[in-house]
């Protein structure tokens, strides 16, 4: 069972099909794209009670969790409380990304890299005050969920005010947004750095960077991620060896040590400063859409692999990678993200551009599907911000765009929009992109 219905649940859906000894799966809600190759349950992702009544009669070998909402309702408990196998963090474990202030807090104890803190506060006028002794830009971070809206990189005390008042005062973030964390600003490029772990033993993802503004050039307002790419070339080998002595180990070892034992994906966002890689968020799944990318070149089992690690036995040498590189373009609904109309009617999704030799090939585009339902008529059509993520490899990064690229100039629907420079040089800069 996979739990999710958005573009990387249908990539993990995609991927764990290939297995052989993957017999049947469901997915819940899955979305028109995950139909054609799951069973799609109607229960909400962050509604463990229902996933849990349906486990029980379906009595799934293998759960596998895609976002973050039922980690942070304590799914990963609610299933290993019943002995049924699951890849996720426990309920605990998750609060590293369910409160930015409980992981900054775990970041500064354990001395791993990361932005300074000036504070964390629950009253608005102690952080106000606050503002008087800090270096701009300002980082201010809602400490909960808040469907990436949460964070703000402040250029002066007038945005900062603006935000606290928007956060704690007007309450517009909801209960995440409460209280709110303050942190130094920090310069440099961005990666994401994914591990999958079984609580003892892990295995790093290849490197994937993404794309969150929604026009090129990294320009207008922040999205879920209008698209991502892979590159061994992301990461040299040095940095890699850095980023796992210093931030993914003490990572593992410091939860251990807490009594927080760690189980699934851990994606770790940093900022590659010149004084060297600073954590500046730990999420507790798969990013989206990095996992397209990163599915897109994954040349192993996932399912025996996952197996694996709900087992508590990873083998790390099992994850064989394909070299070269992997893109993934979104395409998204006019407005986004903002407000946008759904239900418009998506044309030129043949299966020859939906499967076309298989991502994992060298050259395969696979589109998988986010904000989308099948009619009856089986026609597709758009119910949400991000659509559809247009998803190849290629030997070179410069050849999996021009696949990808090739293939979302096919698919028309009213309003569409995409990003024309992911993982572009120019691109690639500038803090809170
Ligand atoms: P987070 O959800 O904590 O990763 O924050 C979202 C985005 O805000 C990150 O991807 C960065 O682009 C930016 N950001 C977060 N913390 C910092 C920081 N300390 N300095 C600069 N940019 C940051």
């Amino acid at each position: 069972m996979v739990i999710g219905g958005g573009g990387r649940e249908h990539a993990l859906v995609w991927k764990l099909r290939q297995s052989a000894r993957v017999e049947k799966i469901w997915c819940a809600p899955g979305n028109g794209g995950i139909a054609d190759e799951a069973e799609c349950v109607a229960i909400e992702a962050g509604d463990v009670a229902g996933l849990v009544a349906f486990a029980e009669k379906m009595r799934p070998d293998l759960t596998v969790v895609g976002p973050e909402l039922p980690l942070v309702n304590g799914i990963a408990d609610a299933f290993a409380e019943r002995g049924w196998k699951i890849v996720a963090p426990r309920r605990q474990a998750a609060q590293l990304e369910g409160s930015k202030i409980f992981s900054k807090e775990f970041l500064l104890r354990q001395r791993i890299p990361t932005a300074r803190m000036y504070g964390a506060f629950d009253s608005a006028a102690e952080a106000y005050a606050a503002l008087a002794g800090v270096k701009w830009p300002l980082v201010l971070k809602a400490d909960g969920l808040c469907a990436g809206k949460g964070v703000v990189v402040a250029k002066d005390e007038e945005e900062a005010r603006e935000f606290i008042a928007r956060s704690m005062e007007q309450g517009e973030l909801g209960v995440g947004g409460r209280r709110v964390l303050l942190e130094e600003g920090l310069d440099g490029e961005e990666l994401s750095f994914i591990i999958l772990t079984d609580g003892e033993r892990y295995a790093p993802l290849v490197p994937t960077r993404d794309h969150k503004r929604v026009f090129e050039g990294n320009q207008g307002p922040n999205t879920g991620g209008m698209g991502a790419y892979s590159s061994d070339e992301l990461l040299p080998e040095r940095l890699r060896e850095r980023i796992l002595g210093e931030i993914v180990e003490p990572t593992l070892k410091g939860l251990a040590s807490e009594g927080i034992p760690y189980q699934g994906f851990l994606y770790v966002g940093l900022m590659l400063t010149k004084d060297g890689p600073r954590v500046l968020e730990f999420n507790c799944r798969l990013g989206d859409p990095e996992a397209q990318a990163i599915v897109a070149r994954m040349d192993f089992d996932l399912a025996e692999v996952l197996k694996d690690v709900a087992d508590a036995r990873l083998e790390a040498g099992k994850l064989k990678w394909a070299a070269g590189a992997s893109v993934c373009v979104v395409l998204a609904s006019g407005g986004y993200p903002g407000r946008f109309e759904t239900g418009k009617r998506i044309e030129g999704l043949v299966t020859g551009v939906r499967n076309e030799a298989g991502v994992g090939g060298r050259t395969g585009v696979c589109v998988f599907h986010a904000g989308t339902k099948r009619l009856a008529d089986g026609s597709v059509v758009t119910t949400g911000g991000r659509v559809l993520g247009v998803t190849a490899a290629g030997e070179s990064l410069a050849g999996a765009l021009e696949s990808a690229y090739k293939a979302a100039g096919r698919i028309r629907f009213e309003g569409m929009h995409y990003r024309k420079d992911i993982g572009m040089a120019s691109s690639r800069s500038a803090v809170g992109d």
